[in-house]
């Protein structure tokens, strides 16, 4: 075990490129004893060793990816954000939803604007917002999820999970033990909220970062070309593919984003050209199909 919780903030240390266990203290006993329940990342959260460079890795977005959006997750951390922002920064109901959705189009993340403008502590956030979702309630074992993976596992393609997120690690760690998937992945690039700037998808340094923790040259053509992720937002899986990842997945459940996505001017360009594209998928238990023997 080297993970250790400081009691005071609550905060995980770790030592790069070392195991990280983590076991949700939110679960029962009961709960705990099934599979996937602890986490148990090889790797930590990087980097991996120097001697194992390019390999094949599939790497996985965590939210609305790796469980549907009927959980409701996206929506009750829209209501914390919002309180948050009345709290904090003393605003009526009008006025907070004017300044979450002006730095939400601003930055691509209200924390951005938070930290930019009013000095907010970015860490103090997270264990507001992030940190304070009843994930327990919402998320269940996920019997499928788990085979799914498996099968992807076992059409040994890959040389190892991994995980990429704009969350916070605490928030990753926690719904991959909810979901009982935590020992399918060997490491977790989360979006460091305690670095300014934050740095998080689509930018171009989170994917070099990502690359250089998981020992890929991102330089070299043929190294990218066979590397497969699959994540439910569409600037990200474009930012990706831009960048020369091979195989890209959208996941993309809903019938209307679908009907949307087509009418987009670019949608040609990324998704239905002839050659290299970015592939759909709208249920995640086709994952193995897609991936193919
Ligand atoms: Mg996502």
């Amino acid at each position: 075990m080297t993970t250790e919780t400081d009691g005071k903030s609550n905060e995980t240390h770790f030592i790069p490129g070392q195991p990280v266990e983590y076991v949700n203290p939110e679960l029962t006993e009961l709960e705990q004893a099934k599979p996937g329940r602890t986490v148990n990342l090889k790797f930590g959260f990087g980097p991996i060793p120097s001697n194992a460079s390019n390999k094949t890795i599939f790497f996985f977005d965590i939210d609305n990816c790796l469980y549907p959006r009927s959980t409701r997750i996206l929506e009750m951390m829209h209501d914390k954000i919002h309180e948050y922002f009345k709290n904090n920064l003393n605003l009526n109901d009008e006025d907070a939803s004017k300044l979450h959705t002006d730095y939400y189009r601003t930055y691509g993340l209200a924390l951005e604007g938070l930290v930019r403008n009013h000095q907010v502590d970015a860490l103090d956030y997270n264990s507001k917002v992030d940190d304070a979702l009843d994930l327990h309630a919402v998320l269940r074992y996920d019997k499928v999820l788990r085979e799914t993976l498996l099968k992807v596992k076992k059409l040994g393609k890959f040389d190892y999970f991994w995980l990429i997120t704009n969350a916070y690690k605490n928030h990753a760690l926690r719904v991959i033990s909810f979901l009982g998937i935590g020992d399918l992945f060997e490491g977790l690039t989360f979006c460091d909220y305690s670095k300014y700037p934050i740095i998080c998808k689509p930018m171009r340094q989170y994917f070099d970062n990502v690359f250089q923790l998981t020992q890929l040259d991102c330089t070299d053509e043929a190294v990218l070309r066979k590397q497969w992720y699959i994540d439910d937002s569409e600037l990200n899986v474009k930012a990706a593919f831009d960048l020369g990842v091979g195989h890209v997945i959208l996941y993309i459940e809903n019938e209307q984003d679908m009907a949307n996505l087509k009418k987009h001017t670019d949608y040609k360009k990324y998704f239905a050209g002839n050659g290299r594209r970015i592939e759909l998928l709208n249920n995640f238990s086709s994952l193995p199909d897609l991936v193919g023997p």
